[in-house]
């Protein structure tokens, strides 16, 4: 697609901020959107800088961790509401929307964010494959992500799971209490070995496509404090 943004920052930021039609983000957010969903030429790294740069030139405002696009650029946005083709926003979203799909959005930004950490020289979905069976991974699998129901809230995920043979499941997963709350077989039978079943493979799947930065986060946890972890029968 040959959508033109400038790269200039002031007209850069007031462009993405007419795009995504935003009033403020958070920065790891920003930098996902940008390099992926609009998959605009820009690697995550150099979005850091661009992102930092025009913090300090005072293009960008951040404040409790969110970023805002400064007065002057929000004004300019109005006044020249048509700088930006309607043509090209419904050509970029159709774009967004298969990219969407197709893509694995969290490496690089996790691969930055876990730099730090223990874990660094792991990929995340080596975590998955660390955490889990090598069976509940293979079964999990076969099991349609269209049977999970799954709501995600800040530090929190929980939803159902249709199963044939089971009465609705249930889970919750709770990263700021550090607690796994679920009812099937496998896992109830488990419970003392804290064993990740079948139905957490599309779960944190399903975390990384929507939340890379919560998953990473998660994972990491699962992966190296799993003793500080409960795992617990879900309560109907
Ligand atoms: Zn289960």
């Amino acid at each position: 697609m040959n959508l033109t943004v400038s790269d200039e920052n002031s007209q850069f930021f007031r462009q993405i901020w007419t795009i995504l039609g935003i009033q403020s983000i958070l920065k790891s957010d920003l930098i996902y959107k940008i390099s992926y969903k609009l998959n605009l030429p820009y690697k995550p790294t150099a979005l850091v800088k661009k992102i930092t740069q025009a913090i300090s030139d005072g293009i960008l405002i951040e404040k409790e961790k969110l970023l805002y696009l400064n007065e002057n650029d929000l004004k300019v946005i109005q006044r020249e509401k048509n700088n930006f083709e309607e043509s090209n926003k419904k050509k970029m979203l159709q774009h967004w929307n298969r990219i969407e799909e197709s893509i694995d959005p969290w490496m690089s930004i996790i691969e930055e964010k876990t730099k730090k950490m223990d874990a660094k020289s792991l990929t995340l979905n080596a975590i998955v494959k660390a955490i889990m069976t090598e069976d509940a991974l293979k079964e999990g699998t076969t099991i349609p992500a269209k049977k999970f129901h799954i709501q995600l809230e800040n530090d929190a995920l929980s939803g159902s799971i249709e199963d044939d043979t089971e009465d609705d499941l249930l889970f919750q997963i709770d990263l700021g209490k550090k607690a796994i709350f679920h009812n099937c077989k496998d896992f109830l039978e488990n419970l003392s070995e804290k064993a990740l079943c079948r139905h957490f493979y599309r779960i944190f799947m399903y975390v990384k496509t929507k939340d890379p930065i919560l998953s990473k986060n998660l994972l990491v946890s699962l992966y190296s404090k799993k003793e500080e972890w409960e795992f617990k029968e879900s309560q109907l």
